[in-house]
């Protein structure tokens, strides 16, 4: 794979030295490191390697530059890139500006100089907005494959559960990607019977797989593997994810139990701004996959997908059985099953879910969703998100207020 890029711009031929230096020593084995006085030339060097299919993941500017400022070179750049993460280098002075543009050019951070010790005040910036950047940049080569129809809720309910899980894949519509054709054939397919139809990494795949099928092959944990747990958890939205991070960390033996995949309701929404300590607001698919490496880092053990069907109390502890018939014993559970979404009462409405009708507006709706025209029903703060975040790839957004 070609190394990704990390570009600096500051006019300040020092500072630009000191932080070129700092992210050399420590990111070089990884990325590519560019860096320049020039705003102009910076620019020019982001267009060639558009063209050369290099890719950039991250962009640090001064704001104060001769030829143009910080935020204007960000937002060109970010036309070309617009995956690659933005941090805008600022003096005490500047932070009103920068604060601006964490909604206009959406800023990810805004760093002020200086940045020393930058294994402090540097280093754990970087990583985190790098780290979000690889869990959502889909090299060709390296992501599943969904081969299916478009408008087919079979292939809706695998991007959904895939996407949810922070799996990256690569969708292929068997109608408008002349590609497709190809792997049916290699994997002796049936366009009828066969579809979804997924390639994973290793060449191998799977025909019209169900979600635990799925799971397995792509090495997602399904079974508890301790006899008894301190704390078992039911639902990993944000309310089950937060508590298995604090029984975990705890040192309790802790399992969670998602019948879909992480994140709850919460893993719809395209920008969450009310969390506490992310000022730039997060799409609730970072919040979920921040959320489930804390906690698999503590040591949780993660199912998905298990929906829970009873709980007993035998000799003091709990059983809590699942539908595939497997249990699993605890000392307590916590239930943190959510809320199911209010559904419209419009016969026949339910056949085309998934083929068509969503029931969120994260990234798996607004694919599916580009160049077409949108109604949005609801007039709550989250349909009027969704129609900010979906016009950026509908012809036309419509909402009613039901
Ligand atoms: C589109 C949208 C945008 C939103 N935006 C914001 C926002 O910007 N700010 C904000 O504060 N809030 C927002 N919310 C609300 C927020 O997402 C919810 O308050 C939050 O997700 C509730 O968390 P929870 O963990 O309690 O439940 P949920 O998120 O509902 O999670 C419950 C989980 O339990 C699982 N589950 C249920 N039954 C079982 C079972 N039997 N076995 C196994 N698993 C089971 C479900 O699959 C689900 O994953 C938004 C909600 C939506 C839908």
């Amino acid at each position: 794979m070609k190394l990704p890029y990390i570009i600096i711009v500051d006019d300040d031929e020092q500072v630009l030295r000191a932080i070129q230096r700092d992210i050399r020593n420590e990111y070089r084995e990884e990325y590519k490191i560019a860096a320049t006085e020039s705003a102009l030339e910076a620019l020019e060097l982001i267009k060639e390697l558009k063209l050369k299919n290099e890719t950039a993941a991250l962009f640090i500017s001064d704001q104060k530059m001769p030829e143009m400022e910080g935020i204007a070179f960000l937002e060109k750049a970010n036309e070309i890139f617009p995956d690659a993460k933005k941090i805008l280098l600022t003096a005490y002075s500047d932070i009103e500006a920068a604060i601006k543009a964490i909604n206009t050019v959406k800023l990810d951070y805004y760093l002020l100089k200086p940045w020393h010790p930058p294994e402090e005040k540097l280093f754990p910036v970087i990583n985190d907005l790098l780290d979000d950047w690889h869990a959502l940049y889909k090299p060709d080569f390296e992501a599943i494959r969904i081969i299916g129809f478009q408008w087919s809720p079979k292939s809706h309910r695998v991007k959904e559960f895939l996407s949810g899980n922070l799996i990256p894949y690569i969708w292929m519509d068997i109608e408008a990607n002349t590609d497709a054709e190809k792997y049916l054939n290699s994997a002796n397919a049936a366009e009828k019977t066969d579809l979804p139809l997924i390639v994973l990494k290793d060449g191998s795949f799977m025909k019209d797989p169900s979600l635990p099928e799925l799971a397995a092959g792509i090495g997602l944990q399904q079974k508890a593997t301790k006899e008894m747990y301190d704390v078992l958890i039911i639902g990993a939205g944000p309310a089950g994810l937060a508590a298995s991070v604090y029984g975990s960390c705890e040192g309790l033996k802790t399992i969670l139990i998602e019948q879909s995949s992480p994140g709850g309701q919460a893993g719809n929404s395209a920008r969450i701004e009310n969390y506490l300590g992310f000022p730039t607001g997060l799409s609730g698919g970072e919040l979920t996959r921040r959320a489930v490496s804390q906690t698999l880092r503590f040591g949780t053990e993660v199912l998905t997908p298990q929906e829970v069907k009873s709980i007993t109390v035998k000799d003091g502890y709990k059983v809590t059985e699942m539908m595939d018939g497997t249990v699993i014993h605890s000392k307590a559970i916590v239930i943190a099953t959510g809320a199911s979404y209010a559904r419209l009462d419009i016969p026949g409405l339910e056949n085309f879910t998934g083929a068509g009708v969503y029931y969120g507006s994260a990234s798996v709706e607004a694919h599916a969703c580009r160049d077409e025209i949108i109604y949005i029903a609801g007039g709550g703060n989250s349909a009027c998100q969704a129609a900010m975040y979906l016009s950026k790839f509908a012809m036309r957004i419509i909402l009613w207020k039901i």
